[in-house]
């Protein structure tokens, strides 16, 4: 029921996509940034990182349309993400493209706030959506599981960054525990991970991934009830 739930507040996510866009979008952030204009996804992003203070990833599982849209082209190509070193490419992006806003911030002082900037919706927008929704298409359909997710989402590192800040402060956040004598290795949990980790190998020495995203596929689908999720610290 509950993975019903989330599928369908992805769909909902998806379609309303081409409103949301805007608030999601890592250029409007930069050409607003250059105006000196605190826009609507400079503003989304800080929510998402205060958010995952508490939350983890939890928006990345349950209501990122991006995200949504990579889960159904997995149905093409259900390869597993080879992570092995891949991942650290977004950081890499992200602290390129977040250090260029933050200079253009700094010229551009004093900022103003403006929610809706560039907010319009016309054919050249429709065209842009058009593309950004088939590069995000065909890069999952090359990459598998949730590639853009590894690889390059610019929205991903203000979340880790937020659940290593409570690690760090020992703040307690929503995260999976395992409990490994429960576990039989039957390796279920593995092969209905959207983010294709070996979550089964992690029940045996303690759940602690950034890429996980929380959206508990692993946990509904255990027969043993080999994983479960709460508030907590990290597990030891
Ligand atoms: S589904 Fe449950 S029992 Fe099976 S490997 Fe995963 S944690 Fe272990
Ligand atoms: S480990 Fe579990 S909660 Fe995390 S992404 Fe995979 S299936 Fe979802």
């Amino acid at each position: 029921m509950r993975q019903r739930v989330r599928k369908g507040i992805l769909v909902f996510s998806m379609l309303m996509f081409p409103l949301t866009f805007f608030f999601l979008s890592p250029f409007v952030i930069v050409l607003s940034a250059a105006k000196g204009i605190l826009n609507g996804s400079a503003m989304v992003f800080g929510l998402l990182l205060l958010f995952s203070i508490f939350s983890s990833r939890i928006f990345c599982g349950w209501l990122c349309p991006g995200g949504a849209l990579q889960d159904y082209v997995s149905a093409a190509n259900n390869r597993k993400w080879n992570s092995k070193g891949k991942n650290l490419s977004k950081y890499i992006i992200w602290t390129v493209w977040l250090s260029f806003i933050v200079f253009l911030w700094m010229r551009n002082r004093p900022l103003k706030g403006n929610f809706l900037y560039l907010v319009n919706i016309d054919q050249q927008y429709i065209i842009i959506y058009a593309i950004v929704m088939s590069v995000i298409y065909l890069f999952t359909l090359l990459t598998g599981k949730r590639g853009m997710c590894h690889s390059l989402c610019w929205m991903a590192p203000f979340m880790v960054t937020g659940e290593k800040f409570a690690d760090l402060l020992h703040i307690p956040r929503f995260r999976l525990k395992s409990v490994p004598d429960a576990c039989v290795s039957c390796g279920k949990c593995s092969s209905v991970c959207p983010m294709g980790l070996n979550i089964a190998e992690m029940v045996k020495s303690g759940i602690d991934s950034s890429e996980c995203i929380n959206c508990l596929e692993c946990a509904d689908s255990c027969p043993k009830k080999a994983i479960r999720f709460g508030i907590g610290q990290k597990q030891r």
